[in-house]
């Protein structure tokens, strides 16, 4: 009876760590998934994160289940980390928050929840947006459609093709956003076009949906990564925003994150939360606890919050490094023939370059150098040492 199953295609993204791993190379390089290396390109736990792993052990603390909603003590610190501890959503308790299976689990979750409360409502994504999103909508049935995003002419924002975008869907639409760091391109709107944004989602009646991944990561500052999400916040809109520990912290097979539901009263959010844990619960039932713990111990502690914003400081610093030495390396090895720059405008742990689906295979099967086929490489698993070679790689498959 299984005969009749038929192959899957390989994960975009992951799949290229596959091929990487199958690669016998020394000089092989991967840059497909977005997972921050050291500068000795290997993976790097986060000293905090042992710390509080330690004290966890000291004291001591059980396996037994976490209820549907998972642990109270991280749900409290993640809306507050996200939105401000003194913001008015939490002030009001409007925001309805359940742990979930990081990012992904908690974009999964809310997609099930608009497919049973709003299903006739679409989704738009940008295009082009982690390749996940698409998956995640299509699993759960929710209808989609793209709005313009990324502009090849500057390697920048669309964002005039953006608002139109948006103006031109159906009245009550999700908007999903990324929070910081856009993936793939490392492109953000500016604080005044995200104004501009938040005005036309609200005069649509849409309803933002933020995933982000990133807080702390892009900008290295925690606040300045959340400013999207306050803006839209302190509008006093009803908006979605999937959280992930998974690049902030360090913790990318904890699988901890979570989804932030900010309704128009009280009431509102305590039954939208009920009905989130009434989808999750026959789905995996509650979450796992020790990637809450972690959390819940290190942002709930100064001491621990303080060395994490260091730590994390130091591993946004790495990455913009390695983007000024690999600008630096391209424009020199080019003859400052191309304008590179928009290399250093990117933010966050991609770049977005520009080169299409055969030139990316030119990088991978002449130079080794695994990354995804719309063009995009992780700089987080790129070392100063290797920036040179990495440069020569892409003007060779640029000028093909
Ligand atoms: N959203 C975006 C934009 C991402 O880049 C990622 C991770 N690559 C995720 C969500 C989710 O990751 P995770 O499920 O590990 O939290």
């Amino acid at each position: 009876r299984f005969e009749g199953v038929s192959m899957a295609p390989p994960d975009p993204i992951l799949g290229v760590s596959e091929a990487f791993t199958a690669d016998t190379s020394d000089v092989k390089l991967n840059l497909g998934v977005g997972a921050y290396r050291t500068e000795e390109l290997q993976p790097y736990v986060l000293n905090v994160v042992k710390k509080a792993e330690n004290l966890m052990l000291e004291r001591g603390e059980n396996k037994e289940y976490l209820p549907i909603e998972g642990l109270a003590a991280f749900n409290k610190v993640t809306a507050e980390l996200l939105f401000g501890a003194d913001s008015p959503v939490i002030q009001e308790g409007r925001v309805a928050t359940v742990q979930s299976l990081s990012g992904t689990g908690s974009l999964r979750l809310a997609a099930a929840f608009i497919q049973r409360y709003f299903p006739d409502a679409k989704v738009l994504i940008s295009s082009p947006s982690w390749g996940n999103h698409k998956n995640i909508f299509n699993d759960a049935r929710v209808p989609w459609a793209e709005y313009r995003y990324y502009d090849p002419r500057t390697v920048g924002l669309d964002f005039e093709g953006m608002l139109e975008d948006i103006e031109a869907a159906q009245d009550g639409s999700f908007i999903l956003l990324h929070g910081c760091a856009h993936n793939p391109t490392g492109i953000d709107p500016t604080p005044e076009q995200w104004a501009k944004i938040a005005d036309l989602i609200e005069q649509k009646n849409h309803i933002p949906f933020f995933d982000v991944a990133y807080q702390g990561f892009a900008s290295g500052s925690l606040d300045e990564d959340a400013s999207s999400v306050r803006t839209f916040a302190s509008r006093g809109l009803e908006l979605f925003v999937a959280q992930s520990y998974s690049k902030n912290l360090g913790l990318y097979s904890e699988r901890i994150g979570a989804i932030n539901v900010v309704s128009s009263s009280p009431d509102a959010a305590a039954r939208v939360k009920s009905q989130l844990k009434r989808i999750a619960r026959p789905m995996y039932s509650n979450p796992p606890v020790h990637g809450a713990r972690i959390v819940a111990n290190v942002v709930g502690d100064p001491n621990l919050f303080n060395e994490w914003k260091q730590e994390m400081e130091l591993m946004a610093g790495r990455i913009k490094n390695v983007r000024q030495r690999l600008f630096d390396n391209l424009s020199e090895k080019d003859n400052n023939v191309k304008d590179w720059s928009f290399i250093l405008k990117q933010i966050g742990m991609f770049s977005y370059t520009g080169l299409n689906k055969a030139q990316s295979d030119n990088m991978t099967d002449k130079w080794h150098v695994y990354m995804t086929k719309d063009g995009r490489i992780s700089l987080a698993g790129l070392s100063l040492a290797k920036c040179e070679y990495l440069a020569e790689a892409i003007i060779d498959s640029f000028y093909k």
